[in-house]
């Protein structure tokens, strides 16, 4: 059985929990380590029990509690070695605990086979993961991307459960407050995904045969979580797919962990 849990999933901050029966894991940690503990607790789960931190990349709102973190419980950090090497140039690695480089390989650790894939954002070296469980349940967490490009497609087409960015709904971005350097970065093939882009490359899971879907990394100015969610249960609507029956569709909260998805 696998676990999955969203700690937390915002440009506030982004935790992603992944539990099998050999270990569990966290997909960055960008919330203070208070913040962490008290997630993991309200799902049920023990900070002492995660065995590694697997990083997508340096922005704050990834790594902002991840010396603290992974330092109290001398975690095993792993990244790729351009964002471990931005980490290293803010000091944000520690003695404390071991940072490890992977490459497109990738990793076995907590009984899972971790495989990042290269993400499209305005960072280092960006990665996503893929999550091998040993009962072959696979999961991808798919955040932080600029263009949904073929080979993230690849990555993560025929996974059981993916957590992907719906970030912006693009009328409320043209329309906001941002400024418009910033919402030409955001909407970039470097900056992050559209609620169109999202519910379209859903579409194309939902044939690769996914069947759990979390909307995550949902901006609190220039969307809402109910038009992300409707734009991408149309999209899967619109393919044919019944909702609860060929699959099942949630949005990550911002600030508070998700109810857990055990399968
Ligand atoms: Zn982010
Ligand atoms: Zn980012």
């Amino acid at each position: 059985m696998a676990r999955f849990s969203t700690l937390y999933s915002s440009s506030k901050g982004n935790c992603v929990f992944i539990g099998a029966s050999g270990g569990s894991i966290l997909i960055d940690a960008g919330v203070s380590a208070k913040k962490i503990e008290y997630a993991l607790t309200e799902i049920g789960e023990d900070a002492r029990n995660i065995q590694a931190i697997f990083v997508t990349h340096e922005h704050t709102d990834h790594i902002g509690g991840l010396k603290a973190f992974a330092g109290r419980y001398g975690i095993k950090v792993f990244s790729s070695a351009g964002t471990l090497s931005a980490l290293a140039d803010s000091n944000v690695l520690d003695r404390r605990f071991d940072a490890c480089p992977i490459d497109i390989n990738g990793v076995e650790t907590a009984g899972m086979k971790i495989v990042p894939f290269n993400t499209c954002h305005d960072c280092n070296e960006g990665f996503g993961y893929v999550i091998h469980t040993p009962d072959e349940r696979k999961i991808a967490v798919a955040t932080d991307l600029g263009n949904y490009s073929e080979e993230i497609s690849r990555a993560i087409s025929g996974c059981d459960l993916v957590m992907i960015e719906s970030n912006y709904d693009r009328k409320m971005l043209m329309n906001g407050p941002y400024p418009y350097s910033l919402k030409c970065r955001i909407i970039s093939e470097e900056g992050h995904l559209s609620n169109d882009e999202c519910a379209q490359a859903s579409r194309q899971l939902l044939d690769s045969g996914t069947t759990r879907f979390v909307l995550g990394h949902i901006s609190a100015e220039n969307n809402l979580p109910e038009l992300a969610y409707n734009t991408s249960l149309n999209a899967l609507c619109g393919a044919g797919a019944a909702l609860g029956c060929d699959f099942t569709l949630e949005t990550a909260p911002r600030l508070a962990p998700m109810k857990k998805i055990i399968f």
